[in-house]
């Protein structure tokens, strides 16, 4: 269980930054080349409708 250093952090949802479990995300979406985790399925529709809002830095 050693720490891993320097991999990338787990995702964020990315409409409301909650913390997302990668191995068990289920609302992804790609979007110009970048992938994008959701929480929930309303953060998903949330980001369909305007993802220039959210996208990553
Ligand atoms: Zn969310």
């Amino acid at each position: 269980m050693a720490k891993k250093a320097a991999v990338k952090s787990s995702p964020k949802c990315a409409v409301c930054k909650a913390e997302i479990n990668d191995k068990i995300a289920k609302y992804v979406t790609d979007y110009e080349g970048q992938r994008y985790y959701f929480c929930s399925g309303n953060c998903m529709r949330e980001f369909s409708g305007g993802p220039d809002t959210y996208v990553y830095d």
